[in-house]
C-alpha cells in the first residue's frame, strides 16, 4: 500500500503524463476540483449507488487534494502531518458530535 507522499507522487507523475494544470496558480482551481468531487460522492450515496462507486469519487477528492498538496506546500509530507493532526485531534477533549451530546445528557439535572 501506497503511503500518502507516495500516493502524492503519483498524481504529480499523472499530472505530468495527461499535461494537467501544473501550476502554484492553480492551486484553487484544484481545490474547488476536490469540493466537486465531494458533491459527486454525495450524490453517488444520495441515489443509492454502490460503495465502489461512492469510493472512486472520494479518491478522485484525495487526488485533488494532495494535487494542491504538492503545489501548495511541496516541503511538507503529508504522511508527517497527517500524523502530527491526528495525535493532536486525539488530545483534545470531547467538544462536539455524539460523544459530546452523551456527555451532556450525562451531566443533565
Ligand atoms: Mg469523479
Amino acid at each position: 500500500m501506497p503511503t500518502l507522499e507516495e500516493c502524492k507522487e503519483k498524481v504529480e507523475q499523472l499530472v505530468q503524463e495527461k499535461k494537467f494544470y501544473n501550476q502554484r496558480k492553480h492551486v484553487p482551481l484544484k481545490l474547488l476540483f476536490a469540493f466537486i468531487e465531494l458533491g459527486e460522492a454525495g450524490n453517488a450515496w444520495k441515489k443509492g449507488m454502490p460503495e465502489e462507486a461512492i469510493a472512486e469519487e472520494l479518491i478522485d477528492v484525495i487526488f485533488y487534494v494532495l494535487d494542491a498538496w504538492r503545489l501548495a506546500c511541496p516541503d511538507l509530507n503529508p504522511d508527517e502531518v497527517f500524523d502530527l493532526k491526528w495525535r493532536k485531534n486525539m488530545s483534545r477533549p470531547i467538544r462536539y458530535g455524539e460523544g459530546y451530546r452523551t456527555l451532556e445528557d450525562k451531566y443533565k439535572n
